[in-house]
């Protein structure tokens, strides 16, 4: 019995080479980006490359803009190729030439069925109830017989009989039956390679010694090692792995949050360390590891710990991995991606005061919306706008304490938190206030919100003349005490 197989060791003396191979016709989403995270992982785990290939063959839908995405995504992850990434359509004489060497040796035939006549076959078999499987005449046709006048396709000649194994890194050994694999197109009657063919060719001219990408091409793979082993090339090793599903198990969709990379970035303000440790966490563990960096990524990675269920994306997880980032993240850093997001604040050095706010306002923010929702205080112009809730705590009452606040914090010179503090503090009690009953109309005339650090962070971040600009501007002299 004629049987192939796939092994699943490692290959041992031959250098690792690992590749994603996007098809630009969407943007990078959430599962192609884990994809290229776990292929530029293992590569880095074992010293190995990792390579980019632009699947861009079915040309009326891949697109410019969706390129430059991928790119520009996978930049912004820290998972740019080793070498400059290679375009499938480019490569097309030389998947043709492929196919005719596979002609010349016996492994593939020109086939002249024609649509009509595989929709009959096809049609036939449907009413017979069996599974249609193309059993082309013309799969050993002398080729004195091949007509003149009718175009022709490549078909490759598929193993008839015993089995095929894969020894996958992921979903463990899988075998199918030969005759369940079709003698599928190679090459088209316009003389167009097909997508089966060009990634084969393509990942053995680019020396990709492991396979690892979405099991939604397991099937898929069995179809390749026909075209690989008629070409008698080293067969890689295949990691399958299991497909995203939303939080409530259906299969992925927009609905779940699953948006394109982009989006992570740009309309929900996460940082790239976040968005990577929690598509590593996708599908794949370390004990109970949940804050992983980088370095320990590279340390730990395995395709042996890929789950083989799906994985759930949880996005309340994902933002939540983002606050602990934010918190981590350098100032500076913050500064300049808060600063972005700011009308009318910008410069090429992120404001001092924007960085020195950063310390308060990232320990309450989970992204940098938040961030930028929390630092607009600090450069609002006056008249300060006040949010409605804010607008409720300035009663009379609220704005007579404003203007006793004023008149107490004019006489302060020492503006440190400290003494900020301290002065308030003996203020609420010579009233027999809580402290609270000043913070609360102080925070609405500073900020012009209900919620902000710390009310001393406030006062000492906006400095003594600003803050008693904006005290003054919505203090009220109590009525009858003016003389
Ligand atoms: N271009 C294919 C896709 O985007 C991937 C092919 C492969 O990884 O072999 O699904």
């Amino acid at each position: 019995m004629a049987s192939g197989s796939a092994s699943g060791e490692a290959t041992g003396k031959k250098a690792v080479v690992t590749r994603f191979a996007p098809s630009p016709t969407g943007y990078l989403h959430i599962g192609g980006a884990r994809t290229a995270l776990f292929n530029w992982l293992f590569a880095r785990r074992h010293g190995g490359k990792y390579l980019l290939r632009i699947e861009d063959t079915d040309r009326a839908r891949s697109t410019e803009p969706a390129i430059d995405a991928i790119f520009d995504g996978l930049s912004w992850l820290g998972l740019d190729g080793d070498e400059a990434p290679v375009f499938q359509f480019a490569r097309s004489d030389r998947h043709a030439e492929v196919a005719a060497q596979l002609m010349e040796n016996g492994h593939a035939y020109r086939c002249y069925l024609t649509q009509e006549e595989l929709a009959e076959r096809r049609q036939k078999a449907q009413e017979e109830r069996r599974p249609f499987r193309i059993d082309s005449e013309w799969r050993d046709a002398d080729p004195a017989t091949w007509p003149a006048d009718r175009s022709w396709v490549v078909r490759v000649k598929a193993p008839r009989e015993g089995s095929t194994t894969i020894e996958d890194l992921v979903q463990g050994t899988v075998t199918v039956q030969n005759e369940e694999i079709d003698d599928f197109v190679i090459l088209r009657g316009d003389g167009t390679p097909t997508y089966m063919l060009a990634v084969v060719v393509d990942d053995n001219d680019m020396g990709v010694t492991h396979v690892l990408r979405g099991d939604d091409h397991l099937n898929n793979a069995f179809r390749q090692l026909v075209v690989i082993n008629g070409m008698g090339w080293d067969v890689p090793v295949y990691g399958h792995v299991p497909l995203i599903h939303g939080s409530d198990g259906a299969k992925l969709s927009k609905r779940h949050g699953a948006l394109g990379v982009d989006a992570y970035r740009d309309e929900m303000g996460l940082l790239p360390e976040a968005v990577f440790n929690y598509l590593l966490r996708l599908g794949w563990g370390h004990g109970d590891e949940e804050i992983i960096s980088r370095e320990q990524a590279i340390e730990w990675f395995d395709m042996v710990d890929v789950g083989k269920s799906p994985s759930r994306f949880d996005l309340a997880k994902l933002q939540n991995l983002n606050g602990h980032y934010l918190r981590e993240a350098d100032d500076v850093r913050l500064a300049g991606l808060v600063e972005a997001r700011l009308d009318g604040v910008d410069g090429d050095e992120p404001a001092d005061l924007l960085v020195r706010a950063m310390p308060v306002l990232k320990v309450r923010a989970k992204d940098l919306n938040e961030l930028a929702e929390g630092s607009a205080f600090l450069f609002a112009q006056r008249p300060l706008a006040m949010s409605e809730k804010a607008l409720a705590l300035l009663t009379d009452e609220g704005r007579e304490r404003l203007a006793a606040i004023h008149e107490r914090l004019s006489g302060q010179a020492d503006w440190t938190l400290e003494a900020l503090e301290a002065n308030l503090k003996a203020m609420a009690e010579d009233l027999g206030l809580g402290l609270g009953k000043l913070a609360q109309p102080l925070r609405a005339a500073l900020t012009g919100q209900t919620t902000s650090p710390g009310i001393f962070d406030v006062l000492v971040l906006l400095g003594r003349e600003e803050s008693l600009a904006r005290i003054g501007e919505q203090a009220q002299v109590p009525a009858g005490s003016q003389s």
